[in-house]
């Protein structure tokens, strides 16, 4: 078995966004070599989501309306976690959307389902911040 290790680093330049990696974790399959195997991806920050969905812009908006609806950035003071800092919405943002993906690779390819696209969804932004890629198989 071989396996494979990436990280890739966003510095978005606003509180929150969302960035389609696709191309970059397709790019690190590619370089793994590995034919028939899995993907992990994962955000190594807990205030940032990896996940799996539709490129679509009006369901990011979406997205984006629905999470600000369950987790108010502000007030600040509604969240006990702020204080030292003012995240408290974003830590409960990622809880909702995921640490991880996983994908089979076939055939050296993502073997996705339909209109299926990776994400990476900041949730406290304006710093440095890393994804984790790991391949294993042959
Ligand atoms: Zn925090």
């Amino acid at each position: 078995m071989k396996s494979y290790r990436k990280e890739l680093t966003f510095n978005l330049p606003s509180r929150r966004g969302l960035v389609n990696i696709t191309p970059q974790v397709s790019a690190a399959v590619r370089e793994s070599g590995i034919k028939e195997g899995m993907v992990l991806v994962n955000a190594m920050h807990i205030t940032a989501s990896v996940f799996i969905n539709d490129d679509e812009s009006g369901l990011h908006h979406d997205m984006e309306v629905w999470l600000e609806k369950l987790a108010p950035e502000k007030p600040y003071s509604q969240y006990r976690h702020n204080g030292f800092e003012d995240n408290g919405d974003a830590h409960l943002k990622r809880s909702v959307m995921g640490r991880e993906v996983v994908v089979a690779i076939t055939n050296g390819r993502l073997d996705f389902g339909p209109w299926e696209q990776i994400f990476y969804f900041e949730f406290d932004g304006m710093r440095n911040k890393r994804v984790l890629i790991k391949i294993i198989g042959e």
